[in-house]
């Protein structure tokens, strides 16, 4: 234990993910020996990023303004959706340059277990969006574990008796992984190879 201010900053990084108990300590130490214009440029972005970023009203990715650049983007497909568990996933699908339509990320997936439902993702906003008829085709790039696959199960449930096209991101993702984590070509191969599902 430390005094005061250092104390409280190994405890805040500590609240991070990822970050456990001595990676907290190295942090916090790192940032009292290290520059205060270095410092001081992490603190703008941590402010920053809480001021100025949002989530867009239409797909739920991180934005700038009311929509995120994407969906703002004429030149992306608006006949086809993908759909993703977290925003972190949209820039994994991204760099894999396989993908020229638009997201829809649902801010998690279904896990009885943590207490998360349908009702809390934004699944009822994917349905508005679905309802002109302007979509014809939805990609469900959950994660392939326990949570992504149920999740895809069921949107899978919703959508096909409303006739489109369904698919599912393909195998040689490792199984119980996650999709950010993913390298470029084998979430490009998976997005490749995607099946199609039907009721
Ligand atoms: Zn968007």
């Amino acid at each position: 234990m430390y005094e005061g201010a250092v104390q409280d900053l190994i405890d805040e990084l500590g609240r991070l993910p990822g970050v456990g108990p001595k990676s907290a300590q190295r942090i916090a130490f790192h940032l009292l020996s290290a520059d205060p214009a270095d410092v001081r440029r992490l603190a703008d972005a941590l402010t920053e990023v809480k001021l100025r970023v949002r989530f867009c009203d239409t797909c739920g990715n991180v934005a700038q303004e009311e929509e995120c650049r994407i969906c703002r983007d004429p030149r992306r497909l608006p006949t086809t959706i993908c759909v993703v568990e977290e925003a972190k996933d949209v820039v994994a699908i991204e760099r894999t340059r396989e993908f020229r339509g638009k997201y829809h990320v649902l801010g998690g997936a279904i896990n009885p277990i943590a207490g998360v439902g349908p009702d809390d993702l934004r699944i009822a906003q994917l349905m508005r969006r679905l309802a002109d008829g302007t979509v014809t085709e939805v990609i469900l790039a959950t994660d392939p574990n326990v949570e992504g696959e149920a999740t895809a199960t069921y949107l899978a449930r919703l959508l096909l008796p409303m006739g489109l096209t369904v698919s599912r991101l393909a195998s040689g993702l490792p199984v119980g992984g996650d999709l950010e984590y993913a390298d470029e070509v084998t979430l490009g191969r998976a997005f490749e190879g995607r099946r199609r599902l039907s009721a």
